[in-house]
């Protein structure tokens, strides 16, 4: 391996940006390329993530990023409102552009780079130009259907309004006092500034299909009755995997010559479909990795850490067959009010993928919230 090649990261979006801006300031020795298809760094969206998500060493790389912060947020439930003393924050994609743009040297990131090929010592780019890498890593998201893996999904249509909350220290991450459709659903309101408000209806369904003109207008419909209606600033759409179950095996195959990061390798909360606060970890867990980042290590430590985040989601994908298995459709509210009577701190752990033993009993304790017969046929499912 030629000293001068660099590692090549293919997608920069969310997990490649902030592995390839933790890489260079950690291990300016190793050569770096990061290829994004688009005409920015990390698309346009909205990242949220509880502070318990990110790891206290990434807090530099975080605040750089300039999050909206919220000191508290709420849940609503017709049983149950609850506000919680644990901020939320909210990053915009273009502040991962800015940064990426201001911390990479010019040589070391390419823009409408589209990658047709990915090989073990280098890429093919749609035109035809060849790359050779010392390493390459696969962070180009979401790829349509994830092989082996069975999947519900959590979709939402937002919209940002100008109009000004009326509490705008305060962002209300659920609200499922509504009339429930396709699954579990609920809206979502941050007040992102003085002035700017997003509103967005969200379902946990089993379809990944997404009817954005209908959810549209039920976005402005909810906005209007909660008095935040106004110019419409921008909108964004998801349909994010939430993981039931399947083939770690056959999502990734052993001896895969190309590492992955991002959704590209599971690396996702299997519950909610988020993402921040582990590509976060992984930026810095693959920026402290010792050695000349040879392809072939590369590639097994990090098909070996989608193996290990499979094993830490499996108490996850266990509650989500009990929600999308054994609860009615219409009845999943109640899985998530049931839920929302734990102590904060052990709701934080839940939404961060660090649970104790001891939360994993106290979270399945109680009254059922689903019919019994049907939860036992969910856990001991596939
Ligand atoms: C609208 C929306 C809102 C979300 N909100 C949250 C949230 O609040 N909190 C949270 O934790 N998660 C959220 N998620 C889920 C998840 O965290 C994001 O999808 C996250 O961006 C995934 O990171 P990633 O790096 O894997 O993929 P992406 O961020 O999608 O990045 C992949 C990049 O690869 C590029 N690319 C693809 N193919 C190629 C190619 N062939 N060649 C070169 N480049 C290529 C793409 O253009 C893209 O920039 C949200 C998702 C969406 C869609």
């Amino acid at each position: 391996m030629a000293a001068d090649l660099p590692v090549v990261i293919v997608g920069g979006g969310l997990a490649g940006a902030l592995a390839a801006l933790r890489l260079t300031q950690r291990r300016p020795d190793i050569p770096l390329l990061l290829l994004e298809s688009g005409d920015r760094f990390g698309g346009d969206h909205t990242w949220s993530f509880f502070d318990s998500d990110v790891p206290a060493q990434a807090a530099d790389l975080v605040a750089a990023l300039h999050p909206v912060r919220w000191p508290r947020h709420k849940v609503r439930f017709a049983s149950r409102t609850r506000e919680l003393p644990v901020a939320y924050n909210s990053v915009h994609s273009a502040a991962l552009d800015a940064l990426v743009r201001k911390s990479l040297p010019a040589a070391s990131y390419r823009l409408r780079a589209s990658v047709a090929q990915l090989h073990a010592d280098g890429v093919t780019l749609a035109g035809g130009e060849r790359l050779a890498a010392r390493a390459v890593i696969d962070a180009r998201g979401p790829q349509g259907a994830m092989p082996g893996l069975d999947l519900a999904w959590q979709k939402f249509v937002g919209i940002e309004f100008q109009a000004s909350a009326a509490e705008p220290d305060c962002a209300t991450i659920m609200d499922a006092d509504l009339p429930q459709l396709d699954g579990y659903r609920f809206v979502y309101v941050l007040p992102m500034a003085p002035d700017r408000v997003l509103v967005e209806d969200t379902y946990y369904s089993d379809s990944a299909d997404l009817a954005v003109d209908t959810l549209a207008e039920r976005v402005r419909s909810l906005a209007a009755e909660r008095g935040l209606s106004g110019v419409e600033l921008r909108q964004e759409t998801g349909v994010l995997p939430i993981l039931i179950g399947g083939d770690p095996q056959r999502f990734w195959p052993a001896g895969d010559p190309v590492a992955r990061l991002g959704l590209a390798g599971g690396f996702f909360h299997a519950t909610t479909g988020y993402s921040f606060g582990l590509a976060v970890e992984l930026a810095e867990e693959i920026s402290a990795l010792p050695g000349d980042f040879a392809g072939p290590a590369l590639a097994r430590w990090s098909r070996e850490r989608f193996i290990r985040h499979w094993r830490d989601m499996g108490y996850f994908r266990l509650l989500n067959r009990m929600l999308f298995r054994a609860a009615a459709p219409d009845q999943r509210h109640r899985v998530f009010a049931h839920f929302y009577r734990l102590p904060a701190q052990r709701i934080a752990r839940f939404y961060a993928g660090k649970l104790t033993w001891t939360d994993r009993v106290r979270i399945l304790s109680g009254k059922p919230p689903v019919p019994v017969g049907a939860a036992i046929r969910a856990l001991l499912g596939p």
